[in-house]
């Protein structure tokens, strides 16, 4: 079986830097972690392929520190490592994202399992996953706290919704997005380090993927960042006690209040 684990570079501070004048992220590679989801697809990719067999290759499309993380990835179990970097991606939003990692990922074809983590925590759409599912035609499930069973041709896994759990089964090519219930993940050992320097790792850039360079970076983004801010904190907070009519009451007294001092007419 052949799993492929995307990972993506997210600064280790809360504070994502942009750029004044385009609004894209800066990337700096000496302040950065694998994205904490991530980590647990890495760590399911690895006990899926120890469960039936097959390698796992981890996948990311970033600067070239993202090496790094790449070689950390294999210090804990995954095989080989893909890194997409190339100047001409850079600005990309998340649909020229997905459809450079689909490039990436049909040239690893056969691929049998994609796994990625429910979400990245600095660019937080939860977005990739679901596209490249599109991009690459195969079915996905998001929010995963459990592989139940996977053969040659399926998958069976336990899905995480607002209102409890579904199991779903689906077909194989598959994706998957996971949760950080799924595992805990492991460290690395001292061999699982030294082996990692000299594993198997191959840098891609735009034309030895043959990219349609109009669907890459900044020229291949229909989103544009117009303006970013950090949102004014409110200090004053208000309890509202008492029977859920009451409440009701009061919070539409409030209501009316705050409208009335924006000089808005209710
Ligand atoms: C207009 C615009 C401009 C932008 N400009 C830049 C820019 O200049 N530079 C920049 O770095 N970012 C930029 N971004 C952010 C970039 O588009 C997103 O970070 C990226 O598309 C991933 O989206 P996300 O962070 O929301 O990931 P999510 O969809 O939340 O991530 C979910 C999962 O997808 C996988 N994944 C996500 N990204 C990658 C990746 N790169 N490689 C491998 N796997 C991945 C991971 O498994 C991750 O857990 C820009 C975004 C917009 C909208």
């Amino acid at each position: 079986m052949r799993i492929v684990v995307c990972i993506k570079q997210v600064p280790s501070t809360n504070k994502v830097q942009l750029h004044p004048e385009t609004n894209t992220i800066i990337r700096d590679g000496r302040q950065s972690v694998t994205n904490p989801f991530d980590t647990y697809a890495i760590e399911e990719a690895v006990r899926v392929k120890e469960a039936v067999g097959g390698e796992v290759i981890a996948l990311s499309m970033g600067i070239p520190e993202t090496e790094r993380l790449l070689r950390d990835a294999e210090s804990r179990g995954v095989d080989r490592a893909v890194l997409l970097s190339d100047r001409n991606f850079a600005g990309a939003d998340t649909l020229a994202t997905s459809y450079t990692l689909s490039l990436g990922i049909r040239e690893l074809f056969p691929v049998d399992l994609i796994l990625c983590g429910k979400m990245a925590v600095d660019g937080d759409t939860a977005q990739i996953g679901p596209e490249l599912a599109e991009q690459l035609g195969i079915p996905h499930v998001t929010d995963v706290s459990e592989i139940d069973s996977i053969t040659e041709t399926a998958i069976e896994c336990k899905k995480e919704t607002d209102h409890g759990y579904q199991h779903l089964k689906v077909k194989l090519p598959a994706l998957l997005t996971v949760i950080k219930d799924i595992n805990m993940p492991r460290m690395p050992s001292i061999k699982g380090v030294l082996d990692s320097q000299t594993a198997p790792f191959e840098r891609k850039d735009a034309e030895k993927l043959d990219a349609d360079f109009q669907r890459i970076g900044l020229t291949g983004s229909p989103t544009q960042v117009v303006k970013t801010f950090i949102p004014e904190r409110m200090s004053e907070a208000v309890e509202i006690v008492g029977e859920a009519e009451e409440q009701a009451k009061k919070a539409r007294n409030i209501i009316n209040e705050v409208l009335k001092d924006g000089g808005v007419e209710y």
